[in-house]
């Protein structure tokens, strides 16, 4: 699996304001999306474009667009949908695919709730959305899903990970032997005895949409 930790002033910065407890939701809501831009450009690094002549107003120049079949974005709800419109902004035309995960508190292993995905997805480059891969039993699940229906090449996005949770990820996927890319904004120290990351920033949906019990 590759690991990419995106080393930027502007996603350190912001990313602290996303950790301070003291941030309320409306402004972790937009640094999320922010940072979410910023970490797909890294990304969408090796999405497949295919060349394509343009006019401009000179002369006839080769340039590339998006090739077909267009790139699968996966947000795994709840959490994931604040990540949602930041990867869109560079990827208007992927299409959305939903998952939904929640994590079981005994087990710490995801259950999965919803799920609305193309049936076929060989071919297709798909870009899951999950803020922090702490265990990583919903991420884990996730990829597990995608790759069922044909999917070889994944790439997952996420704010913060914890080392645990990145050497599942690497140990499954090479069990299927299917390469994931993982990005994310930065790997924390470890987790604690309640599957929270250490220092982390608390419970990412919590602090995108509210407790909501
Ligand atoms: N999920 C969260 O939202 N935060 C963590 O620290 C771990 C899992």
């Amino acid at each position: 699996m590759h690991v990419h930790v995106a080393d930027h002033p502007l996603v350190s910065h912001k990313l602290t304001v996303l950790r301070d407890a003291s941030t309320d939701s409306p402004t972790f809501r937009r640094l999320a999306d922010e940072l979410v831009t910023l970490l797909a450009y890294e990304a969408t690094r090796d999405v497949r474009v295919e060349t394509v002549a343009v006019m401009t107003p000179v002369a006839e120049a080769q340039g590339v667009r998006l090739a077909d079949p267009r790139p699968l974005v996966v947000p795994i709800l709840r959490a994931g949908l604040g990540m949602l419109e930041g990867m869109q902004r560079l990827l208007p035309t992927a299409e959305v695919g939903f998952l939904g995960m929640v994590r079981n508190e005994e087990t710490l292993e995801a259950d999965t709730y919803a799920e609305r995905l193309p049936d076929d997805l060989s071919g297709r480059q798909c870009y899951v959305l999950d803020p922090m891969l702490a265990t990583g039993g919903s991420l884990a699940a996730a990829i597990h899903f995608l790759v069922d229906r044909g999917a070889d090449h994944i790439t997952a996005v996420c704010l913060l990970a914890a080392p645990e949770g990145v050497a599942r990820i690497e140990r499954e996927m090479q069990e299927i032997g299917v390469p994931v890319n993982l990005v994310v904004a930065g790997l924390d120290e470890r987790l604690d005895e309640n599957g929270y990351i250490v220092p982390g920033l608390g419970d990412a949906g919590d602090r995108l949409y509210g407790v909501a019990d």
